[in-house]
């Protein structure tokens, strides 16, 4: 029995194969690689119960992983995240009450914690040293605290609207960070104009393997938490959109083991009105997006104008029988309030905006009450500006002007 099974990297568009034992970026054709196994020699020397009994946390599924020794790890303690049913909050008649996954919990407040751990792992194993990456936040935190962990160096670029706490903690962890007069991809264009001259490792989103790989573990767990029966729909906060390309690589490893079977979770891919170019190349049956111009939205998760694996993102969609759905932000603050208030959760406006987005694909009748639903709150919603406590009272006149709860309204 291997630690890993991982035996070869692949370009997700020609196929052709890369030296899974050194440091790699993207394909010869600048697409994204990804990461293959040999599921026959697992199917045939691990039982899915095996994984099961060991520790919950992201590394008990080591064989679908590629570190290819315990020693490699760089761990923050990456927890099994919890599935917390909306019991309280509003949904159409007759439906169940949908699940979020929430992975809060997991280190840096954030999933992007699961790509990262394993990205930084791998990165370090194979020789880099200085690691660099564009961020709207908590990729940059996530990168930031495993490369402090690993001793490796940091440096994040930074839209200038980024959240203040996600600049914060990059540099309480120990990165070197700019705000940068730009977006998300203007970002990406400094890093990649600086990677000769400084010597820096690019972990910027699908253009190295490992970090959906890592992510890609959020498939395996909800596949083992659901006692392998999967749910029928998942909503995700699509930004560049690994952790939706990396579940559906997940369910298609699982099912060639058979340790699931079909039918397979319908994905929605959720965006915000206000940048939502998955949404319109569903919606016009392209199979690639183009650049969403002026990006804005609350959700800076996804705010993300035009990603790498785009083709990936809507052919999962596609297989999956799933669609593309954009929420409004004024949507978004209401979905966040409805959960804070009547189920005592804290969302992310990201993962806000897949609440919202189930309660419009339920009244538009694209879910069937029976469903049942997954939705994801990737991120803590400590991390977001929050609305301002204005009462006050007064300790020489208290009550003075009564008591009363805040309104949970419609
Ligand atoms: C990065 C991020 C997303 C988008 O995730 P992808 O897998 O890159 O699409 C959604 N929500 C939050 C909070 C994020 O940090």
């Amino acid at each position: 029995m291997r630690y890993s099974y991982a035996t070869h990297l692949e370009c997700s568009v020609g196929h052709d194969r890369y030296d899974i034992r050194k440091l790699q970026g993207l394909s010869a054709a600048g697409k994204p690689l990804l990461a293959g196994y040999d599921l026959e020699a697992l199917r045939r020397e691990v039982r899915r119960e095996e994984i099961a009994r060991r520790p919950p946390n992201l590394w008990r599924w080591h064989e679908l992983l590629p570190l290819e020794d315990p020693a490699w790890i760089v761990s923050l303690g990456e927890v099994e995240t919890p599935l917390i049913a909306l019991s309280h909050s509003p949904r159409p008649a007759g439906f169940r009450p949908p699940m979020v996954k929430d992975e809060s919990r997991l280190p840096t407040g954030s999933f992007k914690a699961r790509g990262l751990a394993v990205a930084v792992s791998m990165a370090k194993a194979r020789g880099a040293r200085r690691l660099a990456i564009p961020t709207n936040g908590n990729a940059g935190a996530a990168m930031a605290a495993y490369a402090a962990r690993a001793g490796l160096e940091a440096f994040c670029f930074c839209p200038d609207d980024t959240p203040e706490i996600n600049l914060s903690e990059i540099a309480l962890q120990g990165a070197a960070v700019w705000r940068v007069n730009g977006l998300i991809n203007d970002c990406a264009r400094l890093v990649e104009s600086g990677k000769a001259k400084f010597g820096w490792f690019d972990l910027s989103t699908l253009k190295e393997p490992y970090r959906i790989e890592g992510k890609k573990t959020m498939g395996l767990e909800l596949a083992a938490q659901t006692d392998w029966q999967l749910p029928d729909v998942v909503f995700y906060p699509t930004g560049g959109g690994t952790g939706l390309i990396g579940m559906w690589k997940a369910w298609a490893e699982l099912t060639a083991l058979g340790w699931i079977s079909p039918p397979l979770p319908r994905l929605v891919a959720v965006q915000a009105t206000g940048c939502a170019p998955i949404v319109r190349a569903f919606d016009s049956g392209a199979s690639a997006a183009t650049a969403w111009e002026n990006a804005h939205t609350i959700a800076a998760g996804i705010r993300v104008p035009a990603a790498l694996g785009d083709f990936l993102i809507l052919a999962a969609l596609r297989e999956s029988g799933g669609f593309a759905l954009a929420v409004s932000d004024s949507a978004i603050e209401a979905a966040r309030q409805q959960v804070g208030l009547r189920d005592g959760l804290l969302l992310s406006p990201e993962g806000a905006a897949t609440y919202a987005a189930y309660l419009e694909a339920a009244a538009g009748g694209r879910l069937r009450a029976s469903d049942r639903v997954v939705l994801f709150n990737c991120a803590s919603g400590l991390k977001y500006p929050m609305p301002a406590v204005t009462a006050r009272m007064d300790v020489r006149a208290p009550f003075a002007a009564g008591i009363s709860l805040p309104s949970p309204g419609s």
